[in-house]
């Protein structure tokens, strides 16, 4: 009897290793499942060779080359471009889940996460491959980013306005200062990623600050006031690349869908990790109008805006940077944690985060600047 336990157990650690994957993954900060690269792939039934300097994953006749610290790779002698960048830490290359799902035509039957652990079963729908065969990915999930033990004394909170080709705004004139490009918005991530900074919410901050839960080294708040659709088009799939959050701070009442942001569109935005701000519902100077009509502008709105996303809605930006004390004292009352102005300068964790000071982000910003302005804060 013994003697066939002994057997079993032996069968049983012989077996499973074979059937799952025991490397730990980790959810980024867009709740994305990011995966063990070499370990993942080798389950799908590829080899992995490290070629010339990058990564050579193969199946049969199927072939994906890329380097892990590029921004797009090579699949079926076309070059595209990663919805998530892969990311290096100890040692480990990890990529996306649905780089994985992409690349390996595999389709998603089931993903669970609950913090601790991750399931994914996956089933492939490519005939090149075994059609119809299934795979079952699992393991401890780790938290991937450092945090600092320290109390963070200031933040960078960079606020933006539009990210688009100016090209397509004729006689934008002065304007054009509160818009940057994409590829300009690109190249800022990606000097934030490559220098260590950590995209975090403005809830985080308050966090920290009230209850002391840590923030990773060198956080940045990125904020894009008034909610143009160029925020969910430019915007979110860099952000979503470069797994940064960002929060957006939008109009209740100028949701229109073209110029604006749609419902729609915020709704997916707030599901793919963005945080969601007010400001107010139709863009008034608060200082000008009477206080029951500022008051209505400042409750109304994230009434509306938690109502449609289905969740809270507790920083506000006010529109053209203007308050007043009274002001100020409605925002709080109205149940707001905290607000942002346009005074340029650094969120500090001694002011009142009912007026929190913002890093303007611009067109005439060349990376040199946008370098000066985020990191004179510095550590
Ligand atoms: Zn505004």
């Amino acid at each position: 009897m013994k003697g066939i336990r002994f057997l079993l157990l032996l069968l049983t650690a012989l077996v499973l290793p074979s059937l799952c994957q025991a490397a730990p993954a980790y959810l980024n900060n867009n709740q994305v499942l990011m995966l063990p690269l070499r370990q993942t792939f080798e389950t799908l039934g590829y080899t992995v060779h490290w070629f010339d300097g990058s990564i050579q994953l193969g199946r049969e006749e199927d072939k994906v080359i890329f380097q892990y610290d590029r921004e797009s790779y090579l699949h079926q002698d076309q070059v595209k471009p990663f919805a998530v960048l892969p990311r290096m830490m100890n040692s480990t290359i990890y990529v996306s889940q649905c780089f994985v799902e992409e690349v390996a035509s595999f389709t998603r039957e089931k993903k669970e996460t609950d913090g601790e652990q991750f399931k994914l079963v996956l089933k492939n729908d490519n005939s090149s491959g075994h059609p119809g065969s299934r795979h079952t990915l699992q393991g401890e999930l780790f938290h991937p980013y450092t945090y600092a033990d320290h109390a963070v004394q200031k933040v960078p909170v960079l606020m933006y306005h539009m990210v688009d080709d100016p090209a397509r705004y004729r006689g934008i004139g002065h304007y054009i200062r509160y818009l940057v490009h994409p590829d300009q918005f690109r190249a800022q991530l990606r000097w934030l990623r490559e220098n260590g900074y950590h995209a975090v919410t403005l809830q985080d901050l308050y966090a920290h600050r009230h209850r002391g839960k840590p923030l990773p080294e060198n956080p940045v708040i990125l904020t894009f006031d008034d909610g143009y659709a160029c925020a969910y088009q430019h915007a979110l799939p860099e952000l979503l690349r470069y797994d940064m959050v960002g929060t957006f701070f939008v109009c209740s009442e100028n949701m229109d869908g073209k110029r604006y942001l749609s419902a729609e569109m915020l709704v997916e935005m707030h599901e793919k990790g963005m945080e969601i701000g007010s400001h107010s519902m139709t863009h008034p100077n608060l200082a000008k109008i009477s206080l029951e009509q500022a008051a209505k502008e400042i409750t109304q709105s994230k009434a509306d805006l938690e109502a449609l996303i289905g969740g809270e809605v507790q920083f506000f930006s006010y529109p053209y940077g203007a308050f007043n004390p009274a002001i100020q004292h409605l925002v709080k009352k109205s149940g707001y944690l905290g607000a942002v102005t346009t005074s340029m300068g650094y969120a500090t964790m001694q002011e009142d985060m009912m007026k929190m000071n913002r890093v303007f982000i611009g067109y005439f910003d060349d990376l040199e600047q946008f370098a000066e302005k985020v990191g004179a804060v510095a550590h």
